[in-house]
């Protein structure tokens, strides 16, 4: 099945995204945050690619096929081209499709540093071109910047890029995190103004601690509303009230979008079990 398939207007999409287990970890850590994560019953769960922009192993591959084949989920495996030639995509995108994975989120990914970018793909447009090219019947969705992407020269042509990813087959986004609902809103507006009709999930990341947040700013160049770096600073030295804090803010942004008739929402699970049942737990009636 494909993802945009299950927007049907009947219902908001609630969906989550893992990554695959860091080197020194074995792959089954996965499977046990995936046992917990199925009860949960999302619509559908995306596999993250050579995050940090490192060439992939086999793992997304292999988890995106387990989440469809083991736990009869939907799954997307997350892809990235800008760091490899045709013919390696094209390695995995036959692997993909012989382990019956149907849908991709395909991706430029970041460049790699001190590392020459490959020359064959230069956006995600033009792997999903490629992916059209080559005959694969994969859905296929698309990142979207509600703040802009980082690359960008201007708001303006960041959403003319989009539309060329969309027009080259994107068939729904999932946007870059956000801690301020006005902003998705706003880009929301203007993607539609600009011919965009697709569905777009909201991304929503639980901030657990002030490192990752720290990190995860630097990355993204996300703006952090006065609210949030307030809460930051208050429960910074208290990890379990940040944690629950975290997941408030979350709970909050999620209701507020869902009412405002969001397409669906994408909670970036870290991998964190307890995180994504206490933040499905209290917001499951709203789906
Ligand atoms: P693009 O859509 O190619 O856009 C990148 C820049 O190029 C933008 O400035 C855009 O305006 C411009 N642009 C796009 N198309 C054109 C065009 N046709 N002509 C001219 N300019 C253009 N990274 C990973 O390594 N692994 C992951 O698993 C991963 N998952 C992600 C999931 C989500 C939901 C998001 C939001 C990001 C994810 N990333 C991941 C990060 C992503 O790879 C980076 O943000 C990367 O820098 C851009 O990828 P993109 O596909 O959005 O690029």
């Amino acid at each position: 099945m494909k993802i945009k398939d299950i927007f049907n207007g009947e219902k908001t999409v609630f969906s989550f995204e893992v990554f695959p287990p860091k080197r020194d970890n074995s792959i089954d850590t996965i499977y046990k945050t995936l046992d917990e994560l199925q009860d949960l019953k999302p619509d559908f769960i995306s596999v993250t690619y050579g995050a940090s922009g490192s060439l992939m192993d086999n793992s997304t591959c292999e988890i995106a096929s387990a989440i469809r084949n083991k736990y009869g989920l939907l799954s997307a495996a997350h892809l990235t081209c800008v760091n490899s030639t045709e013919s390696e995509v094209r390695q995995v995108l036959q692997r993909l499709s012989e382990s019956g994975v149907e849908n991709i989120l395909a991706l430029r990914g970041d460049y790699i540093p001190d590392v020459a970018p490959k020359e064959d793909f230069k956006h995600a447009s033009d792997l999903i071109e490629f992916i059209k090219k080559e005959g694969y019947d994969f859905g296929i969705s698309g990142a979207c910047y509600p703040e802009g992407h980082l690359d960008s020269e201007n708001p303006v042509d960041d959403i003319k890029n989009l539309k060329k990813k969309v027009d080259a087959g994107a068939e729904h986004l999932i946007s870059q995190l956000f801690f301020d609902n006005r902003i998705f809103y706003d880009f929301v507006e203007k993607v539609r103004i600009a011919g965009i009709d697709v569905p777009i999930e909201a991304g929503i990341m639980p901030v657990v601690n002030k490192k990752q947040i720290e990190r995860m700013v630097s990355l993204c160049g996300a703006s952090l509303p006065s609210k949030f770096t307030r809460m930051m600073s208050k429960y910074e030295n208290n990890p379990e009230a940040m944690r629950d804090a975290g997941i408030a803010y979350a709970v909050n942004q999620i209701v507020d979008l869902v009412s405002h008739g969001v397409d669906g929402i994408h909670l970036y699970t870290m991998n964190n079990p307890y995180i994504a049942r206490r933040i499905s737990e209290s917001v499951r009636s709203l789906f």
